[in-house]
């Protein structure tokens, strides 16, 4: 049977996909990382990072994401920096078609494409990004100690996120594009009974605007068509993620309703072979070290399948 180029490629650089390929360079498989952009993903996008474990003092998603590109490196991981055209998975030997025409051979896959944060697209929202409008209540909600702030959306992670930068802020303005939230009945009722909470109904966002400072106000525009202007020092835009499954389409991965991949505990996707880790999976908790963590059972979960595969030793990978 004709062989593979690489024992694993692993497609996205971020912090999922650097991981699986320190663990698969010091295991010394034959691997290579494709990343389109700089290696570090979304993090690179994240001011600061205060809940990395190790890191006592915090430091900047760039710096975190330089250090794990390093660390891999450290054991000598191969890394492509190329724009994939096409996968195709479906085979015992998948193969990955770049841009330039070039196609790489792998026997495994680990999906590591991640997930964007849905957007707004109004005035100001990308200027401010990282100076008064965020994405991720976690990464940032104790920068907006004791001021005012607002976010937007009125799914499950608009309300448990606007309940957990009640911790931060002095006061958290939610608003709404209807009259009515999406989120689960439990969240509502403990963001209601919140006197740090206020609600902000049947209301969009028309623009951020600021100055060189950073946030200081909101354009809102009621269903009436009335248009007012609230004070604030950020907005947490809240609305949902996208998964960066644009590739993955053409091929019959199970995803969830909303384009995530699903996979198993041991991160096995529906296709033998190819495995996801972080963002792009369907799960709940969209944590940096989830990511990590889920890239290293990832590549586990690979040098197990490659031992099943292999004929010499499948009696000892198969436990
Ligand atoms: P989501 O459920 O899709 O909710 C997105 C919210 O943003 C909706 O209220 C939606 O309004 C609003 N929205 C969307 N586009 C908008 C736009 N352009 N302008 C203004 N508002 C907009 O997303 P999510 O809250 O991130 O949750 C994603 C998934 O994770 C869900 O399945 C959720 O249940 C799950 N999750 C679960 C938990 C938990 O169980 N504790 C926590 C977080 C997330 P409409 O309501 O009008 O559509």
């Amino acid at each position: 049977m004709q062989q593979a180029q690489y024992q694993l490629i692993i497609v996205g650089g971020g912090p999922a996909g650097l991981t699986a390929g320190l663990y698969a360079a010091r295991d010394r498989l034959k691997v290579l990382l494709v990343e389109k952009g700089a290696t570090g993903g979304q993090v690179l996008a994240t001011d600061w990072v205060d809940n990395y474990p190790g890191f006592i003092e915090g430091l900047s998603g760039f710096d975190l994401m330089d250090k794990m590109a390093a660390h891999a490196d450290r054991f000598g991981l191969a890394k492509k920096s190329a724009t994939i055209a096409s996968l195709d998975l479906a085979g015992e030997i998948k193969s990955i078609t770049l841009e330039n025409g070039e196609v790489l051979t792998a026997t495994t896959v680990i999906l590591c494409t991640g997930a964007r944060p849905r957007k707004l697209d109004i005035p100001g929202e990308y200027e401010f990004t990282g100076r008064g409008v965020s994405f991720c209540a976690t990464c940032d909600g104790p920068f907006y100690r004791n001021q005012n702030i607002a976010v937007v959306g009125g799914g499950n992670t608009a309300i448990q996120d606007g309940l957990h930068l009640t911790k931060f802020a002095q006061k958290v303005t939610i608003i709404h594009r209807r009259g009515e939230l999406r989120a689960s009945k439990i969240l509502q009722e403990k963001a209601f009974a919140n006197p740090k909470i206020d609600f902000i109904w049947n209301t969009e966002v028309l623009e951020v605007r600021g100055d060189k400072h950073g946030v200081d106000g909101l354009l809102l525009r009621d269903h009436h068509g009335d248009e007012a202007l609230l004070k604030v020092t950020g907005l947490f835009v809240l609305i949902g993620i996208t998964p960066n499954n644009e590739l993955l389409l053409a091929n019959s991965l199970q995803t969830d309703k909303g384009g995530f991949v699903i996979t198993d505990e041991e991160m096995a996707t529906s296709i033998p072979g190819v495995f996801a880790a972080g963002d792009i999976r369907s799960k709940r908790s969209r944590q940096i070290i989830n990511a990590a963590g889920e890239g290293a059972v990832a590549e586990l979960s690979v040098e197990h399948y490659l031992g099943n595969k292999a004929p010499d030793n499948s009696h000892n990978r198969s436990e």
